[in-house]
């Protein structure tokens, strides 16, 4: 698969990263819907969470795992945080490499408004 995370991973494309291990990289949203905006990016090819087989599951676990860590590391743990990940058109998924979006910073609101 080559989708713009993958380029970002191989260092092809800049990115601001924040966080990375041998399974994960996290980098800072390009167009950030709040004050704070990672993405955190598995480094095993999936293109939607639809793909995720039942051996895969940690794969969503080390991506939350890490968000977490890393509000806390930042200090925004306490006052709170959004995790999202989005699957297909209707979820609005737009780079076919899964992620988890970490929001944080101010109140986020409610979310799930249809379009
Ligand atoms: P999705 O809509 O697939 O859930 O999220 C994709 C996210 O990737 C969007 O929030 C978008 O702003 C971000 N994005 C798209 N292209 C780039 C890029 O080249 N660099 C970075 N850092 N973020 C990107």
């Amino acid at each position: 698969m080559d989708t713009i995370f993958h380029k970002i991973i191989r260092r092809e494309l800049p990115a601001d990263i924040v966080y990375e291990d041998d399974d994960i990289i996290a980098f800072r949203d390009i167009a950030p819907q709040a004050p704070v905006h990672v993405l955190f990016v598995p480094k095993t090819d999936l293109a939607t969470l639809n793909d995720l087989q039942a051996s895969q599951a940690e794969v969503v676990g080390r991506l939350a795992f890490a968000a977490a860590r890393y509000a806390k590391e930042q200090g925004f743990a306490e006052d709170g945080y959004r995790i999202v990940m989005n699957c297909n058109d209707d979820g609005g998924q737009t780079v076919f490499q899964i992620h988890l979006h970490l929001l944080a910073g101010a109140p986020l609101g409610r979310f799930g408004t249809p379009a």
